[in-house]
């Protein structure tokens, strides 16, 4: 007896301390989720309160920044400050997320959508992530059966759940990324926001599968927590932030969906985002009827102009438009710059750097922006064969590439690259670089014709001073020769009449003829206001044989008729410029 009542009494007793372990754990379990709570919580106010001290001070460090970026002409400073607004630009995009938050949380973050083409929207986005997928060697690709779809969609809200998803997907994966869209019925939710899951609802699927390392079984449901970081694997490094997907999570829900991932660890992720068709789920106020249906179509950048793209361009002023060479051995990439640049200016493209320098010459470009990796001849190459041709030296190259080391960016600008981009880089800055380079030859331009006479120093690189140089003593040398034409100067330097236009009207805005015979009337102006002669002896001298000629002609340019300039005190103006 005594034996049976002292083992029970042990069993009675193990099985009450195992409870109370049990209890224990549980307590401990309930206990460390509500510390991470209340840590997450007092992260999160931490960073909304100076979040808005850290915005303003950020602007006004972007701001100038960017004022003092577009007037520095010397390049390795450029390049610096390139660097110092690039950081600048991402602690910027941190912080607008962070604020997202805060306006979710507090309700001011209002939905406002309009009826648009996913299938168009999505791809674009994809497009912008190729070059950053591809400066890792992964492959970024998009798939549907669905020819278009619209829903209703708030546009810069898709994009920030988009940018998350992909980003990710992109830094995890090993080889490929795919992105997908169908109308398949929400599979059964495990993970994510289940709340807002309506059986009687059509709901239209987007998908971001990646082959990467795949999230633990034990971490899955917590990545859509806000500052929640896996653990990371030896392989990746993880630097996010753990903000990125509780963001997208919280606007897919503003727009009555849900967010919801599948995934096997060391296989890879599966993220699915599902939109409801219809409108029948939004307010009144959520629909923005600025919009019709189809404005966006039509409207800014359109993604028809991927399809578009493909045939030249002709408007009517087409000619009016500068002219882009755009050198890139990626398809894709070739009708994504296009799509951003085709409406202002006209464009082509070449897909390796012979090819690319060919063209350059026959067409004499005003801008070229060109890739550095390509296969057989490179973006080096390019430039290098550019700048030391006459004909090309003064055409202004931006290189665009993944390499981001310091070492290609210095070889780039030593061999004279106007400017150097990094994939992946913002639509918005290439377009600011390349509108920045094209103000600086304005710039340029009007100062030449303001005074070409003794101008032509400052003009972008050696060969094009001593381009001018030429050009300029040739004239001096012949100006008392009324036959003087652009045929003698093509002659002289060897390059065709639409070459010499296009080059002379890159660095000075006049044409052969016109710069010319502004020549001629600068020196016209000079010799009249030394008083070194009569009006008609001034006309011989500076090769016009045609006195009411030569008087129409000077008055176009001074506003006053040459006696006037030699009487009058306009004339001590301009004798600084002889
Ligand atoms: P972060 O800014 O750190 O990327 P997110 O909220 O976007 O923050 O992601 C949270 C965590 O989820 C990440 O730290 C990462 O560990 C995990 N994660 C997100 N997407 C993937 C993916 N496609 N594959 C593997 N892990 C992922």
């Amino acid at each position: 007896y005594f034996f049976v009542i002292s083992l029970s009494l042990i069993l009675v007793n193990r099985i009450i301390v195992k409870r109370d372990r049990l209890k224990n754990l549980a307590k401990v379990k309930e206990f460390e989720a509500l510390k991470l709570e209340e840590l997450n919580e007092m992260k999160s106010r931490f960073f909304t309160n100076i979040s808005h001290e850290i915005r303003t001070p950020l602007t006004l460090i972007l701001g100038p920044l960017e004022k003092i970026i577009a007037i520095t002409r010397n390049k390795q400073t450029r390049m610096y400050l390139n660097i110092m607004h690039k950081n600048a630009n991402m602690l910027h995009c941190l912080i607008n997320q962070l604020l997202d938050h805060e306006k979710l949380e507090t309700g001011v973050m209002k939905l406002r959508t309009r009826q648009q083409d996913l299938v168009r929207l999505v791809k674009k986005q994809m497009m912008t992530f190729i070059p950053l997928a591809e400066s890792q060697g992964k492959s970024l690709s998009f798939n549907t059966q669905l020819h278009s779809v619209d829903v209703y969609i708030d546009n810069e809200k898709l994009h920030k759940i988009m940018a998350n998803v992909i980003s990710n997907a992109v830094k995890f994966s090993r080889k490929n990324i795919l992105i997908e869209i169908n109308k398949s019925k929400p599979r059964k939710i495990r993970i994510g926001s289940s709340k807002y899951f309506k059986p009687d609802t059509d709901y239209i699927c987007i998908t971001v599968s990646d082959d990467g390392c795949g999230i633990p079984e034990s971490e899955i449901d917590k990545i859509f927590d806000r500052f929640y970081m896996v653990k990371t694997s030896d392989s990746v490094v993880n630097e996010g932030s753990g903000i990125g997907l509780s963001l997208a999570k919280d606007l897919v829900e503003l727009h009555y969906g849900f967010i919801d991932v599948e995934s096997k660890q060391g296989k890879g992720s599966k993220f699915y985002i599902y939109l409801p068709l219809g409108s029948g789920h939004l307010q009144v106020q959520e629909i923005d009827t600025e919009y019709s249906d189809h404005a966006d179509i039509t409207g800014d950048d359109s993604e028809h102009s991927y399809i578009i793209d493909n045939v030249e361009l002709h408007s009517g002023n087409e000619t009016e438009k500068l002219l882009i060479l755009i050198v890139e051995d990626n398809k894709e990439m070739i009708l994504y710059l296009r799509s951003i640049f085709h409406k202002d200016y006209q464009l082509m493209d070449a897909t390796n750097g012979v090819e690319a320098y060919k063209k350059a010459v026959s067409r004499i470009p005003d801008l070229i922006i060109s890739d550095i990796m390509m296969p057989g001849s490179d973006g080096f190459y390019l430039v290098q064969k550019l700048k030391s041709d006459e004909r090309t030296s003064h055409i202004p190259v931006i290189l665009l590439t993944a390499k981001a080391n310091m070492q290609t960016k210095l070889n780039g600008l030593k061999l004279g690259a106007d400017d150097y981009i990094i994939k992946p880089f913002e639509e918005k800055e290439l377009v600011a670089r390349v509108d920045n380079l094209i103000v600086q030859r304005n710039k340029l331009r009007n100062r030449f014709s303001d005074k070409p006479y003794n101008n032509y120093y400052n003009v972008p690189t050696k060969l094009d001073e001593e381009f001018i140089k030429k050009v300029t003593d040739f004239i001096d040398d012949h100006i008392s020769d009324q036959e003087l034409s652009v045929e003698y100067l093509t002659g002289m330097l060897r390059m065709s009449r639409m070459q010499l236009h296009r080059k002379l009207n890159a660095l000075t805005g006049n044409s052969a003829s016109e710069f010319i015979r502004k020549f001629r009337l600068h020196r016209a102006a000079a010799l009249l206001a030394r008083k070194s002669g009569i009006v008609f002896e001034v006309a011989y001298q500076v090769g016009f044989n045609n006195l009411s000629y030569f008087a129409k002609c000077f008055r176009e340019e001074y506003g006053v008729s040459p006696s006037e300039y030699m009487r009058g005190s306009v004339g001590e103006k301009f004798l600084d410029n002889s």
